[in-house]
């Protein structure tokens, strides 16, 4: 569906809702680029923990920030997925392993982090026509994006669904640990002083605990068809 405008779509919510999963699927059916900001923040995280300075349960954020200005943090294009590299080197798996997991939310909090992650989003969404997902998204980084969709689901069965995705990576984790670092998440993410998650109060409150990825493409259709006039009704892809 190529008539809907060049717009900044912003998607939020809470760790394992599926925001990545459905701003991909929008991205590519409606041929938008899509841009995962957690992975940023992993990103940072992962050098972090390679530098040594964080460890053994601590973030040594002097230490920290040194290690993070010079990072050629950027995304690219391959084999049809977009995958965070750090200078040429692919960190897309190691980025989403157990331990990043457990650093990220507190290193995404320290304000310094979050400025220079915001910098980096802004530049590669210079060019528009951009799906951003993301803790603040709709409120913070792009407060005036025209569309702002805050996707939520049942706690079981986001804990379910990480912890499967896990397993098929083959990571040795329990059901419980998940449960519990989702629960940390949260609330970490929902009680930082710097840009806190919060649902943007212009947008679009999307439910996922009991839906397809169609059913949710579908909604989302109707969405952009009500909100911009398109009364075209194109076949979906999935
Ligand atoms: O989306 P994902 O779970 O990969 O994000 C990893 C972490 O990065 C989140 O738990 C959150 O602490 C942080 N984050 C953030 N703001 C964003 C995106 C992610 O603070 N816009």
């Amino acid at each position: 569906m190529n008539n809907i405008p060049d717009i900044i779509i912003a998607v939020d919510g809470n760790s394992s809702t599926g925001k990545s999963t459905f701003a991909k699927m929008v991205a590519s059916e409606f041929g938008f680029l899509y841009l995962d900001s957690g992975a940023m923040y992993r990103g940072v995280t992962l050098a972090g923990l390679e530098a040594g300075v964080i460890a053994d349960g601590k973030i040594d954020e002097a230490a920290l920030l040194p290690v993070m200005e010079p990072l050629n943090l950027h995304f690219r294009r391959e084999e049809g997925a977009t995958k965070l590299f750090l200078g040429e080197r692919c960190i897309e798996k190691e980025i989403r392993g157990w331990e990043v997991s457990q650093y990220v939310s507190p290193a995404s909090a320290i304000p310094q982090v979050r400025n220079w992650v915001d910098n980096k989003l802004h530049a590669f969404a210079a060019g528009g026509r951009v799906i951003m997902d993301g803790r603040d998204i709709g409120t913070t980084v792009f407060p005036n994006a025209e569309l702002k969709i805050f996707m939520t689901a049942d706690p079981a069965v986001r804990a379910q669904r990480r912890y499967e995705e896990l397993l098929q990576k083959g990571e040795k984790t329990t059901l419980e640990e998940v449960q519990e670092n989702l629960k940390d998440r949260d609330y970490r993410d929902s009680h930082r002083p710097t840009s806190p998650l919060r649902q943007a109060p212009d947008a679009y409150v999307l439910d996922n605990t009991h839906m397809t990825l169609h059913e949710e493409l579908v909604w989302t259709l109707g969405l952009l068809q009500g909100k911009f006039g398109i009364l075209e009704s194109p076949g979906l892809s999935c």
